[in-house]
């Protein structure tokens, strides 16, 4: 571990900041965004955990545990938030399970208000098949966004190379809809290089990508993708739907 990384893992540790607005928080980014973009992912998160301490976390939907292992390397104990949302496989929930106990960071699991349950009892069964906006508002926009009141700042997984909607993504960005500082410190990075990193680091996958699944999401809206075919083509399959709603 580098000087500048005891120092990022001790702020993140240690550190609470200083309450921000969001004007301020947006100052931030206008400051930095283009200064990181070609930065290594190590130094991006060092970078956010220096600036935001503890008030700075890591989402993952556990396709991968990629940019929790980053972050552990650089920030041991950094909060990773996985959202519930009541529909997932079993493996994804297995892979959760398996970072938990593995790695070092600190699993913060979250839920929607509504079970799913109380979601057919309230909107009908199977919201997915009628209004798959509105499940993705309740299932996750809504606790993401919730969830995130606790925080300045969060990181993705999301990469450029993953569907056209996503070639601009920034590495450091004003996400204005949450009024918090999004930071994707994988945005730059290839299919192969995901891979590289997965190999050399023994970085836990869930094995739902080596069955066809390269992109997960809930098993109700995620099917199998023949190979050679956009890996995301299995998300929302036949709808005109490509985004949940949590990065647009
Ligand atoms: S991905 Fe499908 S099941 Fe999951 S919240 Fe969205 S519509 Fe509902």
């Amino acid at each position: 571990m580098t000087a500048a990384t005891t120092t990022a893992a001790a702020a993140y540790r240690g550190s609470h900041t200083a309450d921000r607005s969001p004007e301020e928080l947006r100052e931030i980014v206008s400051h930095v965004g283009a200064e990181l973009e070609l930065a290594p992912a190590e130094d991006i998160i060092e970078w956010a955990v220096a600036t935001f301490g503890s008030k700075f976390c890591v989402t993952s939907s556990m396709g991968d545990a990629v940019l929790a292992h980053l972050a552990a390397k650089v920030a041991p104990g950094v909060d990773v938030v996985f959202l519930d949302t009541g529909y997932h496989f079993v493996e994804t929930i297995g892979t959760r399970d398996a970072v938990e106990a593995t790695m070092d960071v600190n699993l913060v699991t979250i839920k929607p208000d509504l079970t799913v349950a109380e979601q057919d009892a309230q909107f009908g069964k199977d919201l997915y098949k009628t209004d798959p906006d509105r499940c993705c508002a309740i299932r996750k926009v809504k606790p993401l966004a919730d969830s995130l009141a606790n925080y300045d700042a969060w990181a993705t997984g999301l990469r450029r190379a993953e569907t056209h909607n996503r070639v601009i993504a920034p590495v450091v960005g004003w996400d204005a809809k949450k009024g918090k500082v999004k930071v994707s410190p994988i945005a730059r990075w290839s299919d192969e290089q995901v891979e590289q990193y997965i190999a050399e680091n023994g970085v836990l996958v869930n094995p739902l990508v080596y069955d066809g699944y390269p992109s997960i999401g809930c098993w109700p809206c995620t099917a199998r993708v023949a190979p050679g075919e956009d890996p995301r083509s299995g998300r929302w399959a036949g709808q005109n739907k490509t985004e949940c709603g949590i990065h647009s």
